[in-house]
């Protein structure tokens, strides 16, 4: 009989994974169980709307969801439509590739107020994520600082900063674009809580921000070193030294006149979130940089704005009585093995880093330990599955109907949109059946 391998996640580490297993099994069948009824994870839901060319790689995706060992399950949570000990005796091996969508917490006073979110919650908000669709940010404000150096910062500003004309061959939310496109917003400040060579952007995301319509970057050349210091490898440097002629680049005058300003800031760390019923300011302090990490000085600056988000990295949900590693933050495990027949791939493996590629090493990992140690003992598999989620009244969703969701979607796109999407899972579901 074939391996009979679960794979929790539709997202980009799941089907590098399953992608994986089906070359280096000629036999292996793999059962996908996503809790959306909508695949792809983070490409469709964290991906940004107007890199629509990373989107792309949903179609290598979408084929191997074609190849006829493989089984979608979607609108199947685990924990809630089957228990992962019930799915674990379903199958020889079960993989976790749930991702690590919990924003890290900011952790100052005030970082509770209303108008303060994390970028987990606000990216999900504008890719139409179905968990985030009533978030209704307020965005009637004129100045927004968003916390955090890295390429989610990036995204979030050049999102709040493109005209409408620019997000027209996007697939932004309807119901963010509305929002987002009617904000006073004016300026929009990006605080790093180190300095510009530390940090994290890579250079195609940063460069992007010099050629906005209606947005100039702006930089005080006061903050940009004359010469990288420290010890770095030759690739390091080279990356940051094109960072950092970007920065100087933004640094030169601009023409008066962009109706919006995105603001660079360095070596300042956030200390409080000011406001009553509201967020109203933030409380920053400045820094300098010792053997790499970011001290406070004592010096506070404090910037208006209506809306933070903190986009600082994320960690793992506590899934399902997994033991997460205390340091890492993601499930505790020796080279993606939790243990004999359990595995995890992507950021539930390694933390939120890398690209969507990173994944597939990832899957080649996770692939390899279960065909070396995993032997077929017989396990029901997905015909076992499928009788669990009808006794407990579950409603999955099969490739099939992911794809009329899909043309749905496509359908219903005006202009140059590739689809409007749909938000919540009852109007996916309604597609299915129209
Ligand atoms: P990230 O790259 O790890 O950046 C997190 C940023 O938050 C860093 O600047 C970090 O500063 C800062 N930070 C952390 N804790 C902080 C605190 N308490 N106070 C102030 N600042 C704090 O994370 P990310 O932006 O969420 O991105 C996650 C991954 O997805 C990355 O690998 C990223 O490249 C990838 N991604 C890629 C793309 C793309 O390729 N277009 C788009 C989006 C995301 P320190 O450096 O000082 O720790």
């Amino acid at each position: 009989m074939p391996l009979k391998i679960a794979i929790i996640g539709a997202g980009p580490s799941g089907f590098y994974t399953a992608d994986a297993l089906l070359r280096r099994s000629s036999e292996c069948l793999v059962d996908i169980i996503e809790a959306l009824p909508t695949p792809y994870g983070l490409i469709r839901g964290g991906v940004a709307p107007d890199h629509q060319s990373t989107k792309l790689v949903s179609r290598f995706f979408a084929k191997i969801a074609g190849n006829a060992r493989v089984t979608y399950f979607g609108n199947v949570s685990v924990g809630r439509d089957v228990a992962l000990d019930r799915l674990r005796r379903l199958y020889d091996a079960v993989v976790i590739a749930v991702g690590a969508t919990e924003d890290r917490p900011l952790g100052v006073p005030g970082a509770d107020l209303p108008g303060v979110y994390g970028s987990g919650d606000f990216v999900g908000w504008y890719n139409g994520h179905p968990d985030y669709r009533d978030l209704n940010p307020d965005l009637e404000v004129s100045s927004a600082v968003i916390i955090g150096n890295g390429n989610v910062a990036i995204d979030i500003a050049r999102i709040l900063a493109k005209s409408e004309a620019e997000m027209a061959e996007s697939d932004l939310a309807a119901h963010a674009a509305t929002a987002i496109h009617r904000a006073p917003l004016e300026d929009i400040y990006i605080v790093g809580r180190r300095g510009p060579s530390d940090s994290k952007f890579t250079n195609k995301e940063l460069s992007e921000l010099g050629e906005l319509a209606q947005a100039a970057p702006l930089v005080d050349p006061g903050q940009l070193p004359e010469q990288l210091t420290g010890e770095m490898t030759d690739h390091e440097r080279l990356l940051r030294e094109k960072n950092l002629a970007t920065f100087r680049d933004f640094a030169v005058p601009r023409p008066a006149g962009a109706l919006k300003r995105v603001h660079f800031l360095f070596h300042a760390q956030p200390l409080a979130v000011s406001g009553t019923e509201r967020v109203t300011s933030v409380r920053l302090e400045r820094t300098r940089v010792e053997a790499g990490r970011a001290l406070g000085t004592g010096e506070v600056l404090e910037i208006s704005c209506g809306l933070i988000l903190s986009a600082i990295g994320y960690r793992m949900r506590p899934f399902i009585g997994l033991e997460l590693d205390r340091q890492s933050g993601v499930l505790a495990n020796q080279d993606g093995r939790i243990e004999q027949g359990l595995y995890a791939v992507g950021w539930a493996r390694r933390g939120p880093s890398g690209v969507i590629g990173t994944n597939k090493e990832d899957g080649e990992i996770a692939a390899q330990s279960i065909t070396a140690e995993v032997t077929d003992q017989g396990r029901p598999g997905g015909t076992g599955l499928r009788q669990v989620l009808e006794e407990g009244g579950a409603r999955p969703v099969s490739f099939d109907d992911w794809l009329k969701i899909d043309g749905a979607e496509i359908a219903a796109a005006t202009g140059k949109a590739p689809r409007r999407k749909f938000a919540r899972v009852q109007d996916m579901l309604d597609a299915i059946e129209r």
